[in-house]
């Protein structure tokens, strides 16, 4: 998936975010590589220039439109990124959260006004269902979600979530499912790399 030359996968080796070995996705799935957005969004300043860019790229998908008023993301992994593109887009910033069965929440007294403009934002793209589940959620309580933006998209561009998507870097990546995982059937150790110290 190497791409040496473009400028934001650069900064994903800068800073050592880019990792090697074998890991368990959020999606369930296995793959040998994987970005850690969370090292490159650990700097500040990484993190505006990164919201600027996913905010032009989400304008640019909705054309001539107003501005959304809301961005919402999916905790913990789309809180950095998606409070950076509300901060460029003058909107206002809520999250979602899991409750004990799994579904997604808006928790912490957050809401959306009935018609109100949104867009959800997510470090990373995989199958796209954390993206599709804050979606709906939203829909849910009225708001209007006009698209769906993210800084990876590991599907290749496959991932449909329900709204126009877009992401800054989209990359083809191996995964394996779980029960046919090449380095599982070598004996490789799995690591999930969102929880647990990696590298
Ligand atoms: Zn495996």
């Amino acid at each position: 998936m190497n791409t040496p030359t473009d400028p934001l996968l650069d900064l994903f080796h800068q800073t050592g975010a880019y990792l090697r070995g074998h890991f368990r996705l959020t999606s369930g799935l296995h793959s040998p590589e994987y970005l850690q957005c969370a090292l490159v969004l650990q700097h500040p300043a990484h993190a505006e220039r990164l919201g600027k860019l996913l905010a032009e790229a989400l304008a640019a998908l909705m054309g001539g439109s107003p501005k959304p008023a809301l961005v919402a993301s999916p905790a913990l992994g789309g809180i950095v990124i998606g409070h950076e593109v509300a901060r460029a887009l003058g909107a206002r910033f809520i999250f979602t959260e899991r409750d004990p069965s799994g579904k997604m929440l808006l928790r912490r007294g957050f809401s959306v006004d009935p018609g109100e403009r949104a867009v959800v934002v997510e470090d990373v793209v995989t199958t796209g269902g954390s993206t599709r589940e804050v979606v709906e959620a939203l829909q849910a309580g009225g708001a209007e979600v006009l698209a769906a933006g993210s800084i990876i998209d590991r599907s290749g561009g496959q991932a449909q979530v329900g709204v126009p998507r877009v992401a800054l870097v989209t990359l083809s990546v191996v995964t394996y499912p779980p029960d046919n995982c090449l380095l599982c059937q070598q004996g490789v150790p799995v690591i999930k790399p969102g929880s647990r110290q990696v590298g």
